[in-house]
C-alpha cells in the first residue's frame, strides 16, 4: 500500500493516543480527601476511615480508605481524622439588603452581596436561599459570579415580596418579579400585630396560581396559625416562619404531610427583635468576633439604638419565642420537615453566626444534633428544591462540604470547630 494512503490512518491512530492522554491528565482533576469521618447527608451513621472522591468539583463516591480499588494518581488532601459533613443550607436567608445597619441604596452594592455570601461561606454556609427583597445585584451575583471560584455561597432568589392589592394586580406583579428569573417567590401574610389589613384568602391563591403557572413556588411569611393552615389549603409551597401565636394542631400537621410542606423556624429571627435592648451575651463570643465588625456592634451598644429593640413587637415576639420552640419541636416530631432557616441578613441578624446560633437554638428547644443535621443538609435542600445537586455528598452532587474537628453528631455546638469549608471542593479562604 502507497504510504500516502496509511497517511489518514496514521493520523487516526495518533489522534487517538492524543486525545487518550488527555484524558488521563483529565483525572488530575480527580481530588481525593482522605482519612476523615464523613457523613454524607443520607445515612444514619458516619463513616469512619473514609475518602471523599472528587472530579470537578462533584463527588464521586465515598470510599473507605483501605479500598483495594483506591484510585491512583489522584491529588490528595489528608483530612488528619476529622468530621466531613456535607455544606450547610439556609432555607431562609436574606442577601444584599443592609450593609450593617444601613439599608439605604448605598448598602446595595454587588461587593456587598460577594462580602455577605463568602462571610456565609466561612462559617459553613456554602448555600443561601435568599427569601426576598434582595436588590438586582444579587441577581447580578448569581448570575456572573463562580461561588467555587470566589469561595462564596451559592445563591437562590426570591425577588420582590408580593404585595398586590387586588387579584388585578397579581399577574402584572409575578410578571415584573419574573424579569430577573427568580428561584423562589415570597408573599407575607401578616397584620403588623393588628396594624394593618393582611393580605386576603382570595389574594394570595391568585398569587400561588399565578407563580405556580411559571414553575415556581410560593413561600409565605406568617405569623398565626390560621393563615398557615388557609395558605398550605389554596396551594403555598413552603411555611417561612414559626407559628406563633397558638400551638400547631392536627389540622395543620396534616395539611403539612399531606402536602409536603416544609417550615423554616428562624428562631433567631425572633431573638433579634428583642436582643439588643440590652448587650447581648454572644457580643463576647470569639465564634462571633471572629467575623464581626466592631462599628456595628458599637452601634448596637448606643441608648438610642438599644431603644428601637424594645415596644410592642420586642415584647410579642420575645413571649412568643418559646411557643415558637414547642411548635418547631411538634411538627417535627410528627414527621414535618424543619428546614433550617433564620431570616439573617436584614439590620443586626448577623449572616453565618446567626446560622449556628439557630442549630443551638433548635438543640435547647429539644431537636437532637443528628435532627439538626439532617434539617440543614438534606431537608434544607429538598425542601428549597435543590437537592439535585445539594444537600447531600451523593454521586454526581457539588462536593461542598464543611471539615470539623468535634463531631457534630454528639453535640452541634461542635460546628463551631470548623477547620475548612469546601465548595465545589475547592477551598474557602477562611
Ligand atoms: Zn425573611
Amino acid at each position: 500500500m502507497n504510504s500516502f494512503k496509511r497517511l489518514p490512518l496514521l493520523i487516526f491512530v495518533f489522534s487517538v493516543l492524543i486525545l487518550s492522554s488527555c484524558t488521563s491528565e483529565k483525572d488530575e482533576n480527580l481530588l481525593i480527601f482522605t482519612n476523615a469521618i464523613i457523613w454524607n447527608g443520607t445515612e444514619q451513621e458516619m463513616r469512619e476511615n473514609a475518602a471523599l472522591v472528587t472530579r470537578d468539583g462533584r463527588v464521586i463516591s465515598i470510599i473507605d480508605i483501605n479500598d483495594l480499588d483506591f484510585p491512583e494518581g489522584a491529588e490528595m488532601v489528608d483530612l488528619n481524622g476529622a468530621y466531613v459533613i456535607p455544606g450547610l443550607i439556609n432555607a431562609h436567608g436574606h442577601v444584599g439588603m443592609a450593609d450593617g445597619l444601613d439599608t439605604s441604596s448605598q448598602a446595595h452594592t454587588t461587593d456587598n452581596v460577594v462580602r455577605q455570601l463568602r462571610l456565609s461561606a466561612r462559617y459553613g454556609i456554602t448555600t443561601v436561599v435568599s427569601l426576598g427583597d434582595e436588590p438586582y445585584h444579587a441577581f447580578l451575583v448569581r448570575d456572573n459570579i463562580d461561588a467555587v471560584d470566589s469561595g462564596i455561597a451559592r445563591v437562590f432568589l426570591a425577588g420582590d415580596v408580593l404585595h398586590a392589592n387586588s387579584p388585578e394586580e397579581v399577574a402584572e406583579e409575578v410578571e415584573r418579579n419574573s424579569q430577573y428569573i427568580p428561584d423562589w417567590m415570597k408573599i407575607r401574610v401578616d397584620d403588623g400585630l393588628g396594624q394593618r389589613e393582611k393580605m386576603s384568602p382570595e389574594i394570595y391563591s391568585a398569587i400561588i396560581d399565578e407563580v405556580h403557572n411559571r414553575d415556581l413556588k410560593l413561600a409565605a411569611h406568617i405569623v398565626y396559625l390560621e393563615d398557615a393552615k388557609e395558605i398550605i389549603r389554596n396551594g403555598g409551597d413552603l411555611i417561612a416562619h414559626s407559628v406563633r401565636d397558638e400551638p400547631v394542631d392536627r389540622e395543620l400537621i396534616d395539611l403539612m404531610l399531606d402536602r409536603n410542606i416544609c417550615i423554616t423556624p428562624t428562631l433567631t429571627r425572633e431573638v433579634s427583635v428583642f436582643v439588643y435592648a440590652e448587650r447581648p451575651d454572644f457580643f463576647d463570643d470569639p465564634f462571633f468576633l471572629e467575623y464581626a465588625n466592631p462599628e456595628v456592634i458599637e452601634q448596637l451598644e448606643r441608648p438610642e439604638v438599644q431603644q428601637v429593640f424594645t415596644g410592642r413587637a420586642a415584647d410579642y415576639f420575645r413571649d412568643a419565642l418559646p411557643l415558637a420552640k414547642e411548635n418547631m419541636v411538634a411538627l417535627n416530631n410528627a414527621g414535618v420537615r424543619v428546614a433550617m432557616g433564620t431570616d439573617s441578613g436584614p439590620p443586626a441578624r448577623f449572616q453565618g453566626y446567626f446560622e449556628h446560633m439557630e442549630m443551638e437554638m433548635m438543640q435547647d428547644a429539644g431537636m437532637s444534633a443528628a435532627e439538626i443535621l439532617r434539617s440543614a443538609t438534606r431537608y434544607a435542600a429538598e425542601c428549597m428544591g435543590i437537592d439535585d445537586e445539594l444537600g447531600t455528598l451523593e454521586e454526581g452532587k457539588w462536593a461542598d462540604f464543611v471539615v470539623v474537628e468535634e463531631n457534630p453528631f454528639e453535640d452541634i455546638t461542635n460546628l463551631r470547630s470548623i477547620l475548612d469549608v469546601y465548595i465545589g471542593a475547592s477551598q474557602v479562604q477562611r
